[in-house]
């Protein structure tokens, strides 16, 4: 049986694997196949796939863009993965370098209010631990921990500190959805929608949401995720099929041990569609 996962995260972004290491482990766990689905930046493309010809595994480009929606009951933080996009193109370069130097910014924004809370971090701390271009707030959290202002890292992401809407939170850059569909689309790559079950926020995607999506030209769901239940599973197979969607799925495995690579194994099969659908 071949299997892939189309769903991971390197050093590139908040991964703690380079994509050399990621590529390495998921060959060791008999993977045939991996996109690499860094947060807003495809930096760590070129390494993994000069790793994955090396090993013998397939390498699928890829990325997670985060687009904020704003539904009538307020706003959500909904992810697009993009796969097979064309590394070179060029209005995708454009706008993943405004998003990458906006993280930044809203890095230094946030530092800048932990340190009035009396949390003393500096950027050089959260430099020294985002190794990648894509500074996420993952990297804050793990600069927090490291210097003993919490015991876990999900602390971090409470109203106290950097969670959404929390003391020391600065907004996003914000894409919409749509806008994120018709980038990926646009660079030639494939439109899918992540983890519907299981947003930022503990809500979830039903269907008239992916139908909106659908009209922006989304050709994807992550039916298979760690975080799905098999109902949700179940729930989002169904609507892939009515919608005539792509079925996709992954890990989401950053490098820790919260989810491990191997959690899930999609067939084959699903990767073969998604190379067609191009
Ligand atoms: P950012 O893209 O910089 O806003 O950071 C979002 C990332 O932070 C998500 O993709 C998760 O990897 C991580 N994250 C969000 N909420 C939590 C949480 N409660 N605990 C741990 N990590 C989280
Ligand atoms: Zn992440
Ligand atoms: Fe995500
Ligand atoms: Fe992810």
């Amino acid at each position: 049986m071949m299997y892939a996962d189309l769903h991971l995260h390197s050093t590139a972004s908040d991964g703690l694997l380079t994509p050399t290491e990621l590529v390495t482990m998921a060959k060791s766990l008999g993977f045939s196949a991996v996109a690499l689905t860094d947060h807003d930046t495809i930096s760590g493309i070129a390494e993994a796939k000069t790793a994955g010809v090396a090993l013998g595994i397939e390498v699928i480009a890829g990325i997670e863009l985060s687009a904020i929606d704003d539904r009538e009951y307020g706003e959500v933080e909904v992810h697009i993965l993009g796969y097979l996009i064309d590394p070179e193109h060029k209005s995708l370069h454009e706008v993943l370098k405004l998003i990458i130097e906006s993280r930044r910014d809203r890095a230094i924004k946030m530092v800048k209010k932990l340190n009035k809370l009396g949390i003393l971090i500096s950027l050089d701390n959260v430099r020294e631990i985002a190794v990648g271009e894509s500074l996420g707030r993952p990297h804050i959290a793990r600069a927090m921990f490291e210097a003993g202002y919490i015991s876990e890292i999900r602390e971090a992401f409470s109203k106290d500190y950097i969670g959404r809407g929390g003391l020391a939170y600065v907004e996003r850059f914000k894409i919409s959805p749509r806008e994120a569909i018709e980038l990926i689309n646009g660079a030639g790559g494939v439109a899918v929608l992540a983890h519907p079950g299981y947003l930022s926020d503990g809500t979830s995607l039903g269907e008239e949401d992916i139908y909106d999506y659908c009209q922006a030209g989304l050709q994807g769901l992550e039916v298979f995720y760690s975080r799905h239940s098999q109902e949700q599973q179940c729930c989002y197979k169904k609507i892939a099929k009515k919608f005539n969607l792509l079925v996709t799925g992954g890990s989401d495995f950053h490098g820790g041990n919260e989810v491990l690579l191997g959690s899930v194994k999609i067939s084959f099969d699903n990767v073969k569609a998604l190379k067609n659908a191009i």
